[in-house]
């Protein structure tokens, strides 16, 4: 590193680009209409995205879809998460914006794993996690569970390492009534066409709820953006369709 960046890095900190970058962006895409509780930023527009394009989808900004500020909102309005005390938080199959923030809360213990990301802390198979009973007070796992085969023991793995008294905010897509799933579907071609993405392995329903009843949790499918109103999902860009499961182990 040249003698001038070694300067400049000393007296502006290490994420200066990253803060400049970020000052940058939010000028040029700075409106009144949406805001971003991810990141903060009061934003004109959110943009399309999506295989099949959803109008105001991604945030500019930090890139945060839908169901990320879903949660960001669900966490601060609808949980305990923000109470100030300590709590054992695991989080799976981290999300860039969403990992940096809760790992910023003071009273979080955070933890975050994935099988493959080198991103994660550690490395985990959810359905074999290497924690004993007991051991988090909060999980959030988000568009995960629609990968995994055996997603009744990831769930069971779930409500294992969970606390009692301890929550969980387990999401997936729900596209279809019913659940329904194949083992014997493997081509990436015909996941996607029957799945709707080349590495889901099933769709879910509604009936997700029960799948997770089963493995031993209780289950609110929290319907919040309708509680929302349409005003508030406007600016902060959710879709009207996705309840929030909020799994609760019995204290
Ligand atoms: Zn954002």
């Amino acid at each position: 590193m040249g003698i001038l960046k070694k300067v400049r890095r000393t007296l502006l900190g290490p994420n200066h680009k990253q803060r400049t970058d970020r000052f940058r962006a939010k000028l040029s895409n700075f409106g009144l209409s949406r805001f971003c509780p991810c990141c903060q930023s009061y934003v004109a527009t959110f943009l399309p995205h999506g295989q099949v394009q959803r109008p105001q989808a991604r945030c500019p900004i930090c890139r945060s879809l839908e169901r990320h500020r879903l949660i960001r909102l669900y966490f601060a309005n609808k949980t305990n998460l923000l109470d100030g005390r300590p709590k054992r938080l695991l989080h799976v199959a981290p999300e860039i914006e969403m990992s940096q923030w809760l790992q910023k809360v003071p009273n979080i213990d955070y933890l975050s794993a994935d099988l493959m990301s080198p991103r994660a802390m550690v490395k985990m198979d959810i359905t074999d996690i290497q924690y004993p009973e007991g051991s988090f007070d909060v999980i959030y796992c988000s568009h995960v569970l629609e990968h995994v085969p055996a997603d009744r023991q990831a769930m069971r793995e779930f409500f294992r390492v969970l606390k009692p008294g301890g929550w969980a905010i387990l999401q997936v897509p729900v596209t279809v009534p019913v659940t329904f799933e194949d083992p014997t579907v493997t081509s990436p071609e015909e996941r996607t066409r029957l799945f709707g993405q080349h590495d889901h392995v099933r769709r879910y329903g509604p009936d997700y709820a029960d799948r997770l009843r089963e493995a031993g949790f209780d289950v609110l499918a929290d319907n919040y953006p309708a509680a929302m109103g349409e005003w508030k999902r406007i600016r902060f860009g959710i879709r009207k369709d996705e309840a929030v499961h909020y799994c609760r182990k019995a204290a």
